[in-house]
């Protein structure tokens, strides 16, 4: 390479140039950026069991407290809980339009009075305790 003070030619390895000693700027080798170090995510990225989803399936089936752990695990870390939850409301969500919509044709069409005596008869002859 050349001297960028006077021109005169230096050799490679050479600190200052041996013609007027101005210091040769150091080509650095580009040295690797460590890849940053992922902090583990294992916890938020944790499978679930079979186990673990029919545990949460029967948690959400208890009424009043299940709801409370539904909105409560909407935001849960671990994001295969989370997803699951979330996926939990669209059902429940189809569920209830299915209900509504099934109790709307009931009365339209004039079913209901005989579902209702259904339902009581039914009631009444479960055994007593
Ligand atoms: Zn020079």
């Amino acid at each position: 390479m050349k001297c960028l003070s006077c021109g005169a030619e230096i050799e490679n390895g050479e600190k200052f140039c041996t013609n007027c000693g101005t210091p040769v700027p150091q080509v650095e080798e580009k040295k690797e950026a460590p890849e940053p170090v992922k902090k583990p995510e294992r916890k938020r990225h944790r499978a679930l069991s079979p186990w673990g989803y029919f545990g949460l399936e029967f948690l959400y089936f208890i009424p009043v407290i299940g709801l409370l752990f539904l909105i409560i695990l909407s935001f849960s870390r671990n994001i295969n809980v989370r997803n699951f939850t979330r996926s939990y409301w669209c059902a429940l969500l189809v569920f209830l339009i299915a209900a509504i919509v099934g109790t709307a044709v009931l009365y339209a069409t004039g079913y209901s009075g005989q579902v209702i005596n259904y339902i009581s008869e039914l009631m009444q002859s479960l055994p007593k305790f």
